[in-house]
C-alpha cells in the first residue's frame, strides 16, 4: 500500500545542489515529487515542520569495506597498504556469515549517523565468497533501510603470488607459511557470483550486486576479462583498487610492462560501469583512458593519509573528464565511515597540491562528488540531489547547531565544518531510518554486545595466523621499500 504523502515545510533546501531556498519538498513513494512554495502542497499531505533544519541530499560512499567494521583497531598505525595486506590478514580469516552480516549492520549504524545514505561495499569473505556470505551482507544493508551495491571482493592470487619477486624476498620457514596460501580458482568464484547474484535475496531498488576484483594484480588475466564480461552481460557496477599506492604501478609496469589503467583496457575491463578506488597514482595517460571509456574515480582521502599512500590527483582527473566520487574506505583503516570528514578532506587537501587556487577542489565540487559523483559510480539513477523526480534520500541538519551559527553559507559551512554532529534526522527513499538520536532500523546496543563477542572470538581464534601475518609484513615492508627505490615515481 502507497505509504501518505510527507510535506517538509519551512526548512533552507539544497536545490539540485545548488543553491539553498526556502521551499517545501513534496515525498511520495520514496521520491521527491515536488518542491513548492512555502505554504502550498497538498491538504491530506502529512506536515512536518523542519523550520530549524537545513536539508541537504543523503551523502554516497564510493568505496568502503564492511568487514572493517569488526577490525576496526587491529591495524598498526606504521602500516603501509601493503603491511596492512600482509600483516592485517588474520582480521578476516575467522569470520562467520553471522560475522560477515553484523560487520555490515555495525558499518550501516555508522554510515547512517554520519549522514551517508548509500555505499559501494566490497566485502571480504575468505578464502573466496559463498552465496550465503553475500546474501547475508545484502541482507544487512536491506534491513538497516540503507542503498548499496554489495560486491564480493575477490581475487585469485594472495599477495605473495601477485607481486613478482616477493616470495623469494622470504626465507624458510616463513616462505613455506606464506607460499602455501592459496585462493579458489578464478571459474569457482565466478560461479559462485553468478548463483548469488541470480538469486538475490532482497528486492534490488535498493540493494544491488556488483562486481569488487580486489586489485588489478592479484587477478589473473582470464579472471579479469571475466569480470568484465559479467559487468557487460548483467549491468553490474565493477570497482577495483586502482594505482592505490605507488607500489602498485612499479609492479604494474614490472609485470604487464604498462600501467595498471592500461593493462585493464587491454583486458576490456573499462567501461562506464568501472569505478578504480583510490587512483593517487595515476597517470594523465590513465586519467585520458578513464575518462574516454566514462569510468570513475571514488577518492578516498582518509585512508590515502592513515597508510602513506598519498594524494590523488583530484584537479588533473576531473579536468579529463573522468567521473569522480568519494568514499571513506574501510573502518580499520580510515579509522570511520565519516562521509563529512571524507568530502571536507576532498576540497581541503587539493589545497595542499598546489598554491593557485584555480586548481582547487571547491566547495560545491566536493558536495557534488561526495552525492551524484559517487551515485553514478554505483550505478544509482536519480540519487544525490533534490530535485523533483529524485530519490527522497534527505538529511536534515539542525541550523542552529554551532557550525551553523551565524549562517552566512550553507554549503561551505556544510562542507567545511560538518562532522556529523548536527546531524539530526536521516530519511532514505522516503522512509525516516535516524531521528530522536536513534537508529530506527537496527538494534544498536545489540549489535555493539555482539560486535564484543565477535572480536574476541575472533582475536582468540586467530593468534597463530597473527603471529605469521606479524613476521610476513617486515619482509614485505622491506620487499616494498626496496622496489620503489630502485623504480623512481613514474
Ligand atoms: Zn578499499
Amino acid at each position: 500500500m502507497p505509504s501518505r504523502d510527507m510535506l517538509f515545510e519551512g526548512g533552507r533546501v539544497l536545490v539540485d545542489n545548488d543553491r539553498f531556498e526556502a521551499v517545501s519538498i513534496l515525498v511520495r513513494d520514496g521520491l521527491v515529487a515536488a518542491l513548492l512554495p512555502q505554504g502550498d502542497g497538498p491538504d491530506d499531505a502529512e506536515r512536518v515542520d523542519v523550520a530549524d533544519r537545513l536539508i541537504v541530499p543523503g551523502l554516497v560512499n564510493g568505496h568502503t569495506h564492511s568487514h572493517g567494521a569488526l577490525g576496526r583497531g587491529g591495524v598498526s598505525d606504521d602500516f603501509t597498504l601493503e603491511a596492512f595486506l600482509s600483516g592485517a590478514a588474520w582480521l578476516n580469516t575467522q569470520r562467520s556469515v553471522d560475522d560477515l552480516r553484523l560487520a555490515a549492520e555495525l558499518s550501516a549504524v555508522e554510515l547512517i549517523r554520519k549522514g551517508c545514505t548509500a555505499c559501494f561495499d566490497l566485502f571480504v569473505e575468505l578464502p573466496g565468497p559463498t552465496v550465503a556470505g553475500t546474501h547475508a551482507v545484502a541482507r544487512a544493508y536491506h534491513n538497516a533501510g540503507m542503498r548499496a551495491v554489495v560486491a564480493p571482493m575477490i581475487a585469485d592470487k594472495t599477495l605473495y603470488q601477485a607481486l613478482p619477486g616477493l616470495l623469494d624476498a622470504f626465507k624458510p620457514p616463513l616462505r613455506d607459511a606464506v607460499a602455501a596460501l592459496s585462493l579458489p580458482a578464478w571459474r569457482d568464484i565466478m560461479a559462485v557470483c553468478e548463483e548469488a547474484f541470480g538469486s538475490w535475496p532482497v528486492p534490488r531498488d535498493r540493494v544491488r550486486p556488483g562486481l569488487g576484483p580486489t586489485i588489478p594484480l592479484h587477478c589473473s588475466d582470464d579472471f579479469l576479462r571475466a569480470c568484465g564480461a559479467l559487468s557487460a552481460t548483467d549491468g553490474l557496477p565493477l570497482q577495483t583498487h586502482l594505482a592505490e599506492t605507488r607500489m602498485q604501478q612499479v609492479m604494474a609496469a614490472r609485470k604487464y610492462g604498462t600501467t595498471l589503467t592500461g593493462h585493464l583496457d587491454r583486458l576490456g575491463v573499462l567501461s562506464g560501469r568501472f569505478s578504480g578506488a583510490h587512483g593517487v597514482w595515476l597517470s594523465g595517460a590513465e586519467g585520458d583512458l578513464l575518462a574516454q571509456h566514462g569510468a570513475g574515480i571514488s577518492h578516498n582521502p582518509l585512508s590515502n593519509l592513515r597508510l602513506g599512500s598519498g594524494i590523488a590527483p583530484v584537479r588533473r582527473l576531473a579536468d579529463a573528464g573522468v567521473r569522480l566520487g568519494v568514499g571513506t574506505d574501510a573502518s580499520n583503516t580510515s579509522d570511520g565511515q565519516n562521509m563529512f570528514e571524507a568530502m571536507r578532506l576532498a576540497a581541503t587537501l587539493s589545497r595542499a597540491q598546489t598554491a593557485d587556487p584555480a586548481d582547487w577542489v571547491t566547495v560545491t565540487e566536493a558536495f557534488r562528488m561526495a552525492t551524484e559523483g559517487s551515485a553514478a559510480l554505483l550505478g544509482l539513477d536519480r540519487v544525490g540531489r533534490i530535485a523533483p523526480g529524485w530519490a527522497a534520500d534527505l538529511l536534515f541538519l539542525d541550523a542552529g547547531y554551532c557550525h551553523y551559527t551565524p549562517l552566512r553559507n550553507p554549503l561551505d559551512q556544510i562542507v567545511l565544518a560538518e562532522t556529523g554532529a548536527a546531524l539530526r534526522e536521516v530519511m532514505i527513499a522516503g522512509r525516516l531510518v535516524l531521528a530522536g538520536d536513534r537508529i530506527l532500523t537496527l538494534d544498536e546496543a545489540e549489535l555493539s554486545r555482539r560486535a564484543r563477542d565477535a572480536a574476541a572470538r575472533i582475536d582468540a581464534a586467530s593468534l597463530d595466523v597473527r603471529v605469521m601475518n606479524e613476521a610476513a609484513s617486515h619482509v614485505v615492508r622491506s620487499f616494498c621499500r626496496a622496489q620503489c627505490a630502485a623504480h623512481p615515481a613514474p
